[in-house]
């Protein structure tokens, strides 16, 4: 009989655990996703020695992680068939913390970032010990691949923690099991629901199985198959498979709309999984709502906080991984990273391109694209000067010749009048009340279309975008309509003006309405109605006065 030797936690060990276990308070489930990584990354260091020593993996090939839970005695074991650990190597990777995350970690944790604390521990690679928030002893038995002995590693993880030679009958084969006895008030990280739950959600994509045997003598049963579906090539993958993979992802339960799934090679590698959904998000104009896309690096779960997309795309869901960033990357890192942003730039190109290949070969099915996502998309024209020409080109607009219809702005300017250097729009309200503008009279009689504008981001990018093939946005709500050049369809030329009594009558109503407008003029704009408001030339139209005023200016 062998008696365990003890051994004391390098200082920084000590002060880090307690330090985790007292201030990550929510989000302690991260654990079950450090553990379960550990246990990938073990498997994924044997099929690399095993390409060497084919040996290693030959009794059992297996890659796999396993989940067992005992409620009654208030256990949760992790255990993976993986690489192994020597004694030597549990006393270095379990014993000591060499890698500098962790001083940068105890800073954060120490500045107050508490409650970030449980983001942190997987950015900073202090997986392991996020298993003593939730237990009050662990003990960890390995046995390295290839090797005959096996030790165990236990700690309370209060100060020290002892090895010994473990129990050569009762120890995995290969690999590391590690044995979580569980603290009172984390009793259900032995419920199956609980545990499933979270391993789906937050492991559901790591590429080695997991099976769950949810109780003494229970058969165990697979909760996640680890292949990734994103690295399967396009042609192994079945609509449904991406359907339903969407559906895992999005938790909405339509259909996409449009699948992107590439990968990139040459400068930056990274393989890329996007959707449009079918629907529109319940909270797409939520100014909180934040893009959708999840960030994997070499098919671990990152964040899914990082703006992978421009947030006119903030509608589109999946991920990107990437073998260019290191797997602790930190927040800083991620919104740093110029390989980050070049990915971006690559993934952002590619989903703008399958939209307008849809608009170019299915108009229809385009059109419900765009009633869903085109008040969003509209955004990008005065936020992405780099593709605001391609974005205006996928616009479409119901206008005052086919206020049902969407017309595109190249339709627009195919079938503008001789002469007529402006892309008029009326913006502002329902389309029945644009449709019943006064305003509208005078282009209408001379068969010059306008724009209907809906959106209240319609205001803003009009003004932003100045023109298109060459015309400048010009709102009819705004400044002179100098509508003379152009003849009227019905041919009638506007009744002889009685240039005295229209002085007279100007001047009346200039002195009548004093301080409440700032002109009085006479206009082609009216073809029936008597008067209508426009607003001045250099200032905003009327649309943009009323969002202003609305907005208390
Ligand atoms: P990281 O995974 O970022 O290296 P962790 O704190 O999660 O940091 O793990 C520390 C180290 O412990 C790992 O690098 C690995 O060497 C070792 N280790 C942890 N779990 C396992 C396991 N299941 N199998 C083999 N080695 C492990
Ligand atoms: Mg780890």
């Amino acid at each position: 009989e062998q008696t365990a030797e003890s051994h004391v936690f390098e200082a920084d060990v000590a002060r880090l655990l307690q330090m985790m276990v007292h201030s990550v308070y929510s989000d302690k489930g991260v654990f079950l996703r450090e553990l379960i990584s550990n246990g990938a990354d073990a498997c994924e260091k044997l099929r690399y020695e095993s390409i060497e020593t084919p040996s290693l993996l030959a009794a059992d090939p297996e890659s796999r992680i396993t989940l067992r839970l005992d409620e009654e005695r208030r256990q949760l074991v992790v255990e993976d068939n993986g690489i192994g650990m020597r004694r030597d190597e549990m006393i270095e990777a379990l014993g000591t913390i060499a890698r500098s995350g962790t001083r940068a970690f105890m800073e954060r944790i120490a500045e107050n970032k508490a409650a970030e604390g449980a983001q942190l521990i997987g950015q900073f690679g202090v997986g392991f010990y996020s298993c003593f928030m939730v237990a009050e002893h662990v003990d960890v038995i390995s046995r390295r691949a290839g090797s005959e002995e096996a030790w165990k590693w236990s700690s309370d993880g209060k100060g020290s923690y002892s090895v010994e030679a473990a129990n050569l009958v009762e120890a995995p084969p290969r690999g590391t099991r590690i044995v979580l006895h569980l603290m009172e008030d984390a009793k259900t990280y032995t419920s199956r629901w609980t545990v499933e739950r979270i391993v789906k959600e937050q492991s559901g994509h790591v590429p080695v199985a997991i099976r769950i045997i949810d109780k003494p003598g229970g058969e165990p049963v697979q909760i996640t198959d680890g292949t990734a579906l994103w690295t399967k090539s396009k042609s192994e993958v079945s609509k449904e498979d991406y359907t339903d993979f969407y559906r895992g992802l999005s938790g909405q339960y339509d259909e996409p709309a449009l699948t992107v799934h590439f990968r990139a090679e040459g400068r930056h590698e990274y393989t890329a999984l996007a959707f449009v959904p079918g629907t529109q998000p319940f909270d797409m104009f939520d100014p909180e709502r934040k893009g959708r896309m999840k960030l994997y690096v070499k098919r671990v779960f990152i964040t899914d906080d990082a703006e992978l997309m421009p947030r006119y795309l903030r509608f589109v869901r999946g991920l990107i991984d990437t073998a260019d960033l290191p797997l602790n990357v930190s927040r800083e890192m991620i919104q740093e990273s110029p390989i980050l942003a070049a990915i971006r730039k690559g993934v952002t190109n590619r989903v703008i391109t399958a939209v307008e290949k849809l608009a170019d070969s299915e108009p229809e099915t385009y059109l419900k694209f765009w009633e869903n996502f085109g008040p969003v998309l509209k955004e990008g024209i005065y936020e992405d000067y780099e593709r605001r020409a391609q974005l205006m080109a996928l616009a479409r607009f119901h206008t005052s010749a086919s206020p049902e219809g969407h017309r595109s702005l190249a339709e627009y300017v195919k079938d503008a009048k001789e002469g007529q250097n402006a892309i008029y729009y009326l913006a502002g309200g329902s389309l029945d009340q644009l449709k019943a503008s006064p305003q509208l009279e005078g282009f209408r009689a001379r068969g010059i279309e306008v724009l209907l504008l809906t959106d209240s981001v319609d205001s803003f990018w009009v003004v932003n975008a100045p023109e298109f093939e060459g015309k400048a946005f010009k709102s009819i709500t705004q400044g002179t309509a100098d509508l003379s050049q152009f003849p009227r369809l019905d041919n009638q030329t506007p009744p002889e003006q009685d240039s005295a009594g229209l002085a007279t009558f100007i001047g009346f109503a200039r002195e009548k309405l004093a301080g409440q407008v700032a002109d009085v003029r006479a206009s082609d704009r009216l073809t029936e109605s008597a008067v209508c408001l426009v607003a001045p030339e250099d200032g905003y139209d009327r649309q943009m006065e009323k969002i202003l005023q609305n907005a208390g200016r």
